[in-house]
């Protein structure tokens, strides 16, 4: 970086994001000391054996391998947002607003062991993981009221996850979410003056360059993007394009389990367990042959920094650690 920041636009969302990093400081000088992970006993836990403590119990969607001695579950979330009752999908104004019923599913897979973070899984177990979701996410997508299947995993408290016990969550809805919507919007345009993916531009661009590479394997990459807006965030993508999470071969979600099972590792040893969320951005479950451009991909976002009045009320993130640094610094 030549100047002092950068105002640096990232070519799907259209979001600018400013690298502004202080200098003469090691990354993991900026990063806030954080308390000591608290971990709660599995007495406290919901999830140690949800089919026994619950009245009514949560509905079971899946046992693997069987239900005696489970390695991981799928089962209805106890407090779900939304809910695949069988009603039509009312849609009506109100005022100045537009209101939808909040029909879907929200499930949670739980994996039996209450210690062991998704980074200390092997690369075949996060595959699995991958791979039930695939199938249930197939499942929820034969439900013609859905239009996109959120996937995701929220890991500490400042990323929103109330539950310490390592899990999954599965939300569907009857929306195309606003950011998915920009995205495929924009990533078609592209796709439409330069008949060329953006992504694949994109991880083109990032394979040449190689500084913020931060793993590779033959079927998938993962770096911090050019256009960060977290510092450390990682992106993973499946070298091929593709763009349907659900339709990704089981050679491949290999791949893609090991550059997870990679980034998590990085980002916990060096930066000392950090709070993250990470979640899988595909081509939405409606209009399927509309959305071929699109190509899906893991972003995974630790929680370094705080959004104060100037990311608020402009949307423009301010990322205090260039992503050629921090990707530096992860392989260090
Ligand atoms: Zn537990
Ligand atoms: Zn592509």
């Amino acid at each position: 970086m030549d100047y002092i920041s950068e105002l640096r636009q990232d070519p799907v969302s259209g979001d600018w994001v400013v690298i502004a990093t202080v200098r003469n400081k090691r990354p993991d000088q900026l990063i806030v000391k954080k308390e000591k992970r608290l971990i709660p006993p599995k007495t406290d836990c919901p999830f140690e054996n949800p089919q026994a403590s619950d009245h009514p119990s949560p509905k079971i969607i899946e046992f693997l391998p069987k239900q005696k001695d489970w390695f991981l579950q799928i089962l209805e979330n106890k407090f779900p947002a939304f809910k695949p009752e069988e009603v039509s999908v009312q849609e009506r104004p109100l005022g100045p607003y537009h209101i939808i019923n909040g029909r879907g599913y929200h499930e949670i897979l739980i994996i039996k062991n209450h210690y062991k973070p998704l980074s200390d899984y092997s690369v075949k177990e996060l595959a699995v993981m991958l791979k039930t979701l695939q199938k249930r996410y197939r499942e929820i997508s034969r439900d013609k009221k859905i239009k996109y299947i959120a996937i995701f995993h929220n890991w500490g408290p400042t990323a929103g996850a109330s539950i310490y016990h390592p899990h999954w969550q599965i939300i569907a809805i009857p929306v195309i979410p606003p950011r998915l919507e920009h995205s495929l919007t924009d990533s078609l345009r592209y796709f439409n003056r330069h008949r060329k993916c953006v992504y694949c531009e994109m991880i083109k661009f990032e394979r040449r360059e190689h500084k913020r590479i931060i793993f590779e394997n033959g079927g998938a990459v993962a770096f911090s993007p050019f256009v960060s807006r977290e510092p450390f965030e990682i992106r993973i993508f499946p070298k091929k394009h593709i763009s349907y999470f659900e339709q990704t071969s089981s050679t491949l979600t290999k791949s893609i389990a090991a550059a997870l099972k990679e980034s998590l590792t990085l980002l916990k040893n060096k930066l000392d367990d950090p709070d993250l969320n990470f979640f899988i951005h595909t081509a939405p479950v409606s209009d399927k042959n509309k959305h071929r451009h699109y190509h899906w991909h893991i972003e995974i976002i630790p929680k370094i920094s705080v959004s104060a009045g100037f990311e608020l009320s402009t949307g423009i993130e301010i990322t205090i650690i260039d992503p050629d640094e921090g990707a530096k610094f992860l392989k260090s």
